[in-house]
């Protein structure tokens, strides 16, 4: 008898008979894998759980801990959202409703536009359909039974007409009232929603074209567990007040302009916060023996050819004629590096050389993926590029992981790390790889590091680590990224004289701390909520002089906090005292200093820290106290 052979994770490989169901492998796996199950997964198509399989293939369960679950989740609840929709505004004609990054959305024909009173109204319904737990039914038409279907609906039509003749079209029906045309897959049933939320409504057009008809939209989101979507919440609302273009705004940090998409324009009160990144990462830098080089923006295409940039990136990369010949503005900063590297016949006792360079890079990303300092075309990178023979290669990952762990801890980041090790395709002698894997994972030990590995997904040109941050709401961010490169130094033709006065290779290692500066100042900026720790504040002391008569006492103090290199700065509004104050508090700086008869007569200044305690202490004393503050870079 013909069968069907399955292979699982484990890649062990197991017979079925044809038309078995995805549940019933479950099944035969474990009866809590069946329970958990929400569908399948058979070479790379994903399946509903209880559709008959048919071919042989590799072979996964898809349950709520699955990195697909996703797609069963959401677009079902897209299902039941459009049920809902459909029988509480019968004229609505439905259309599609895709999963998206998060969550879902389904857009309508609808005449006006939703309401949040509508919003309401929907989730009750919604909630009926999860409650009666119906399940979701797959039934194969032919195409002409299919159009008979959605006669009526011009929308479903149209993508029935763009189907193959001949293939069996499917719908999707969830108890006796409602059927979609849908590929799938779907859940079980509608009773595997654990909770969800309509979020909001927008007008779109039907597929994304100003010319055709204008749809209502609405986009929600559902996950398994009541408490998931609590916390979901919690993290959009506490995001949203930490948004770091709101608060680049409210605290004159910096601002997009139309003149110059996807660059930042940083003002005085951003570029204070920026120097300091660079003053802190030189500070560390410094101490472990790094050269700070700087290379041209502007390099001739032959060095992007050799590089292999211009076959392979040249889409991303702004290009430009100069004097009848092609140049590019660099999108990263290595390929001149080495320019710097073949000035000089290099020993091994040169080595190893670190290259430090806070490098401009430019890189034409799509203006659909532009997120304000996130996602960017124009930033500084704090790159570098350390040449070095293979047996350094452990002395220089120790102290990078070290490096990024003093890095993170000022900042009160907690982070883990992720190694991506060889893939198929690779270049480089295996032995090398090997050991550099062994290195990588060696030093994530004896730092203690918590990591996980994504086997294969290195880049073919050497095994890297990726340092992701978590930040005060839970939220990771990608930051730091350690890369061993083999190629490079081959397109390169870099080379070193070695102890046995032979020519080698060495190895080069890339590697960034903050990643781009600009989207690292967003990160902070939503991780402190715009409170920085003082010595990153764009201003540190707010003076405020009780009426104008103290005005020259005031100048006096910022004077002297000035020549201490601290950001201070006076308000001279005419305003009273506590409205001053609330300001400074308003633009969250750390500390206030009232300034009055008393303080003027008796050399002290009263001080409001951000916690609201108030002190009256010796202008000298507060500034000794300050200036460590600042020096130790204390957290506050
Ligand atoms: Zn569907
Ligand atoms: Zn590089």
């Amino acid at each position: 008898m013909p069968g069907i052979e399955l292979t699982f994770p484990d890649a062990s490989k197991h017979k079925f008979k044809p038309g078995t169901t995805g549940f019933e492998v479950a099944k035969s796996i474990g009866e809590g894998l069946a329970k958990a199950a929400v569908g399948v997964k058979l070479d790379q198509e994903l399946l509903d759980l209880h559709r008959p399989l048919s071919v042989s293939g590799a072979f996964e369960v898809i349950t709520p801990k699955s990195k697909d679950y996703k797609e069963f989740l959401w677009h079902s609840t897209a299902h039941v959202m459009a049920e809902a929709v459909k029988t509480l505004f019968p004229e609505v004609k439905i259309t599609i409703g895709p999963t998206i990054e998060e969550g879902f959305y389904y857009d309508f024909d609808m005449p006006r536009p939703f309401t949040p009173e509508d919003f309401q109204k929907i989730e009750a319904k919604m909630a009926e359909i999860v409650k009666a737990d119906q399940p979701f039914k797959r039934v194969e038409v032919s195409k002409a039974e299919a159009l008979k279907r959605e006669k009526g609906n011009k929308y479903k039509t149209e993508l029935i007409n763009e189907l193959p003749t001949g293939e069996k079209i499917s719908f999707y029906s969830q108890g006796e009232h409602f059927v979609d045309l849908c590929r799938g897959p779907h859940l079980p049933s509608t009773g595997r929603i654990g909770a969800f939320k309509v979020l909001k409504a927008s007008s779109s057009y039907w597929r994304a074209d100003q010319k055709n008809a204008s749809l209502q939209r609405i986009y929600g989101i559902s996950f398994f567990e009541k408490k998931e979507l609590e916390q979901w919440l919690h993290v959009r609302v506490e995001a949203e007040k930490r948004n770091h273009m709101k608060l680049g705004k409210e605290l004159d940090l910096w601002s997009m302009h139309a003149e110059s998409p996807g660059s930042v324009f940083m003002h005085g009160k951003g570029m204070a916060m920026y120097n300091e990144l660079i003053k802190f990462m030189s500070e560390q830098l410094f101490q472990l023996n790094y050269d700070f080089v700087n290379t041209p923006i502007v390099l001739r295409n032959t060095l992007w050819k050799t590089s292999g940039h211009w076959e392979h990136y040249k889409q991303n990369m702004y290009c430009l004629e100069i004097d009848e010949e092609d140049f590019a503005l660099k999108p990263m900063n290595c390929p001149p590096s080495t320019i710097i590297y073949r000035t000089k016949r290099r020993s091994y006792r040169d080595l190893p050389l670190k290259l430090a360079e806070f490098g401009l890079v430019h890189r034409h990303e799509l203006s659909g993926v532009l997120n304000g300092l996130f996602r960017v075309r124009k930033f500084v990178q704090d790159d570098a590029h350390i040449y070095h023979t293979e047996d350094q290669m452990e002395d220089i990952i120790q102290e990078l992981l070290q490096l990024c762990d003093r890095v993170y801890k000022t900042f009160g980041f907690s982070y883990h790390v992720e190694l991506s090790t060889r893939p198929e395709k690779s270049m480089g002698d295996p032995k090398l790889w090997e050991k550099a894997e062994a290195t990588l994972k060696k030093a994530l030990e004896d730092n203690k590091v918590s990591y996980k590995i994504n086997p294969g997904d290195g880049a073919f040109y050497g095994p890297k680590i990726d340092l992701h941050l978590k930040d005060a709401i839970g939220r990771t961010w990608q930051c730091g990224t350690i890369q061993l490169d083999f190629q490079m130094p081959e397109r390169f033709d870099l080379s070193y004289i070695g102890s046995d006065d032979k020519e080698h290779r060495p190895v080069i290692n890339h590697r960034t701390i903050l990643g781009s500066v600009e989207r690292f100042l967003g990160v902070l900026t939503e991780h402190f909520a715009g409170a920085f720790p003082v010595w990153l504040s764009p201003i540190q002391v707010r003076i405020v002089p009780v009426g104008q008569d103290y005005f020259k006492d005031a100048d006096k103090l910022m004077k002297l906090f000035r020549q201490n290199m601290v950001r201070c700065d006076v308000d001279r509004k005419h305003e009273t005292v506590p409205y001053k104050v609330r300001a400074a508090q308003l633009e969250k700086i750390p500390y206030i200093l009232v300034v009055g008869e008393k303080e003027a007569k008796e050399g002290t200044v009263t001080v409001r820290d951000r916690a609201g305690k108030l002190e009256t202490l010796k202008v000298q004393h507060f500034l000794d106290r300050l200036l460590a503050e600042i020096r130790e870079r204390k957290l506050s």
